[in-house]
């Protein structure tokens, strides 16, 4: 497929039927698979043959998807995972253990803050976090001697500030470490990040890929370039010998090209199990046969709501990075000539007592923590996920009093802002 544009990769990538077999990609609703004889199914638990024995390793429908998502980033190797969080997990600790530190853009999802700056941080892993917006020697100055990755978000969720990738690449291939690269927002149909120097790539595909609300996924793609090999005696766990598997090195036996994802299977998802259901692939799928026609309405959506809202009076702010007057535009023109995302933050005049009226009335927008839904939906932090913090503490989280964040939907652009308008009368 690798010839064709991304929206054919996204209709008809990483299945193709033979004769006669279905057209739709099967669920094979299997935990186990039946081999002849106990030699067969000792290769494959040496790695020494390739194919199927347990569903919480690998299971056919699973990898037919992640086989997609792989094309439609121009990847080499890719795993799902059960959620997001997992694949940010794995994704970091396949290359950083107790005692390594990893760079950090500051403006990331809450939940891979937490998962870094709490989680993993009791596991011996230190984060050094810094503002996307930093200076090349700033940036400099974040790397230590034991620094094993940098990691950063396309389009930050909920600061939806943009990363400047080369920036982040170029800094983290001077240190022998590959970047790894969070593209839950602006999805492979909007920028490929691997065609500016990222080596890893992570999804949360619950948000955009699935789009319909459906199924909780993840999903970590590698771009197959970054060489291992050459930094040794920084990735031990890939230049060394495993010895759960015969004293196998990956980096040896899969070269560039699979390494990472060989590792991250046989050793962490074997160990952990944040396996996603067959039936989860089989939904996600579903969702990303139209990605390239949802992500395009729901960037027109945003950016008519955005310019809607920009010129209002009872709006204070607007933040997208579609609008000419963002801070972010250039970067954004840059990486996502398409368009960026579906969702927009903004501020209601009159602040949080406002921001919670004007949401009340809304009609067409419904209230919840989840985004990139085909349906509209909002969320006002300050009175919800950010509830428990007093005025100067939403302040230093980035969240103000009045911020209420909206994911457009596909439904019409006409409707959404009608919608606004009615609620913004009543504050
Ligand atoms: C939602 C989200 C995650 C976490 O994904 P889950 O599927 O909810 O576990 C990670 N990164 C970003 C950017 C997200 O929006």
């Amino acid at each position: 497929m690798s010839n064709y544009k991304i929206e054919t990769k996204c209709v008809q990538g990483g299945y193709r039927p033979g004769n006669g077999e279905p057209r739709q990609i099967p669920i094979v609703q299997s935990t186990t698979f039946r081999y002849e004889t106990s030699e067969d199914m000792g290769k494959l638990f040496d790695l020494e043959a390739s194919g199927y024995f347990y569903s919480r390793l690998q299971n056919p429908t699973c990898d037919t998807v992640a086989a997609k998502i792989c094309e439609l980033e121009g990847g080499t190797a890719a795993m799902l995972t059960s959620s997001g969080q997992a694949a940010n997990f794995y994704a970091v600790f396949n290359i950083a253990n107790c005692g390594d530190h990893v760079v950090c853009s500051s403006t990331i999802y809450g939940g891979t803050f937490n998962l870094f700056a709490v989680t993993m941080k009791k596991m011996g892993i230190e984060f050094t976090f810094v503002t996307p917006d930093c200076s090349a020697e700033e940036l400099e100055a974040a790397f230590c001697p034991n620094t094993k990755a940098v990691f950063g978000e396309t389009i930050a969720n909920p600061a939806l500030t943009v990363l400047d990738i080369e920036k982040f690449a170029t800094a983290a291939h001077a240190h022998g470490v590959p970047l790894i690269i969070d593209n839950t927002f602006a999805t492979p149909v909007n920028c490929r990040p691997f065609e500016w120097g990222a080596d890893i790539v992570t999804h949360s595909t619950t948000k955009y890929m699935d789009g319909h609300g459906a199924a909780v996924g993840g999903c970590i793609v590698d771009s197959g370039k970054f060489d291992w090999m050459a930094h040794a005696e920084k990735f031990p766990g890939l230049c060394t010998p495993d010895d759960s598997y015969h004293g196998i090195v990956y980096a040896e036996k899969f070269g560039k090209e699979g390494a990472f994802i060989y590792k991250a299977t046989a050793q962490l998802m074997r160990d952990f199990g944040s396996t996603p259901a067959p039936q989860s692939a089989f939904l996600l799928n579903l969702g990303l046969e139209s990605l390239h026609v949802r992500m395009e309405r729901h960037c027109a959506n945003a950016l008519a709501v955005a310019k809607f809202l920009e010129g209002h009076e009872k709006i204070t702010w607007v933040t997208y990075a579609g609008l000419e007057s963002s801070p972010y535009y250039a970067l954004a023109q840059k990486y996502m000539p398409k368009g960026t995302c579906g969702v927009v933050s903004f501020g209601v005049k009159g602040g949080r007592k406002a921001a919670e009226q004007f949401m009340k009335h809304l009609r067409l927008a419904a209230i919840e923590t989840h985004v990139a839904d085909a349906r509209t939906c909002c969320l006002h932090p300050a009175s919800a996920t950010h509830r428990q913090m007093n005025d100067e503490e939403l302040i230093a989280a980035g969240v103000s009093g009045d911020l209420v964040r909206l994911s457009c939907g596909l439904e019409s652009a006409d409707d959404l802002i009608a919608d606004l308008a009615q609620a913004l009368e009543t504050v």
